[in-house]
């Protein structure tokens, strides 16, 4: 019976643990797309707000997290450490800072103006 409750009291504790770890990617995610710097995108031509991109699925790994707690904290560690930068406007990954050499080519081989230094 104690080994029951052992368990029981493992399995709540690491629970809580996932959920924290999945609420705290959460906040991050959100705060990184409000807070991106502006890009050029080498893809869509447009100068965007960069927002963080993580891969797979939020319901698996909470499903994971609540059923089997190694396979969720191995898929948590996945998303975060897979994580990348994108354009906000089409999702390309090939951004360049606003004033660079091949951010001014680019609006210029596409007919955009360029921004006055
Ligand atoms: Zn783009």
């Amino acid at each position: 019976m104690n080994a029951l409750i052992s368990i029981l009291l493992f399995v709540a504790v690491l629970s809580v643990l996932g959920a924290v770890i999945w609420a705290a990617n959460r906040l991050f995610n959100l705060a990184a797309g409000k807070m991106g710097t502006t890009l050029h995108c080498m893809m869509c031509g447009s100068d965007v707000k960069i927002r963080s991109v993580t891969r797979g699925n939020t319901g698996i790994e909470l499903i994971l997290w609540l059923c089997f707690l190694v396979p969720g904290l191995i898929y948590s560690v996945w998303r975060v450490s897979t994580r990348y930068k994108a354009c906000s406007n089409c999702g390309a990954v090939n951004l360049v800072p606003l004033e660079s050499p091949a951010a001014v080519a680019h609006r210029k081989s596409l007919g955009i103006p360029n921004i006055a230094p």
